[in-house]
């Protein structure tokens, strides 16, 4: 890995939700180099035991649980198992997220069933509230609590590459952000988001090559982002050195889409 290798968040207990592949996967890791105890959540139970395993190798302090985010009960359990293994949740990052294609394609508003939206809703924008719910009684307890919630460019631009309710999810990820951080900012709780580009992992390959190549032409930095770099903007989101940040949205995009 790249980058900073300081222990800045040693101590702190952080979860991780869709930890198993991409952008959560280098956030775990991130938070494990920098001395944080980290809680890896996600779907997919033989991937997310596979992560952890490789981290607990490595000496790292992590648990791991499979859960789905987009159903309440599940994540109270997987909260109450990863914490009684790990101690109290301080840190929540709230990353999975699906954009499903149909044949590497978006799907248009006419073609998109109304299982398929309610699914996308579920896992993008009802899973965050649903850790935040399980987690924030905690937070508020003990007068301390970082959360980061994954959102998009396509949150607040129009992107033909994703579909409405991938968009619509992001857009309304903002949205929760900014009340969570006034709502639990007097509890000492800062909430942001973090908005990336295109970043190199699996859901990115699932589009084609000439779709992903007309992004680097229109990004300043011509490139595709790294999980790693949006590892290090959640860790310093959640670092003492941005104590007094709180309800913003920060891109992580190489400056496309500026807005
Ligand atoms: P990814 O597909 O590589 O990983 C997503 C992870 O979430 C997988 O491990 C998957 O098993 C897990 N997951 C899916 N549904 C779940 C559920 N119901 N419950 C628990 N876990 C579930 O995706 P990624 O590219 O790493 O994206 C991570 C986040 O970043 C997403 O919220 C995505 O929308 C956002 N994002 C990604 C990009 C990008 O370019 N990759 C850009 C902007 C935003």
């Amino acid at each position: 890995m790249n980058g900073v290798n300081n222990l800045r968040h040693h101590g702190r207990v952080v979860l991780v939700t869709g930890a198993a592949s991409g952008i959560g996967a280098a956030i775990a890791e991130r938070y494990c180099v920098e001395g944080a105890a980290v809680a890896l959540l996600d779907a997919d139970e033989v991937k997310v035991s596979q992560r952890g395993m490789a981290l607990r190798e490595q000496g790292y302090k992590v648990a791991w649980h499979q859960a789905d985010v987009s159903d309440f009960a599940q994540c109270e359990i997987a909260c109450q198992a990863l914490t009684s293994e790990l101690g109290s949740v301080d840190t929540l990052i709230n990353n999975a997220g699906v954009s499903p294609k149909h044949d590497g394609q978006p799907a248009s508003i006419w073609s998109m069933s109304p299982e398929e939206w309610n699914w996308v809703v579920g896992i993008n924008l009802t899973g965050s509230f649903n850790l935040a719910r399980a987690l924030s009684p905690n937070m508020v307890e003990q007068r301390y609590g970082r959360i980061v919630n994954m959102s998009s460019v396509a949150g607040s631009a129009f992107l033909p590459i994703v579909a409405a309710h991938y968009s619509a999810t992001k857009a309304a990820i903002i949205g929760f952000t900014r009340h969570l951080a006034g709502e639990l900012g007097p509890h000492g709780i800062n909430v942001n988001a973090l908005a990336p580009g295109r970043i190199e992992t699996p859901m990115v390959k699932s589009v084609s090559d000439e779709a992903n190549e007309a992004v680097i032409a229109e990004t300043p930095l011509r490139r595709l982002g790294q999980p790693d770099e949006v590892a290090q903007a959640a860790c310093f989101l959640t670092s003492n050195e941005s104590d007094f940040i709180t309800g913003q949205v920060i891109d992580v995009a190489g400056g496309w889409l500026m807005r």
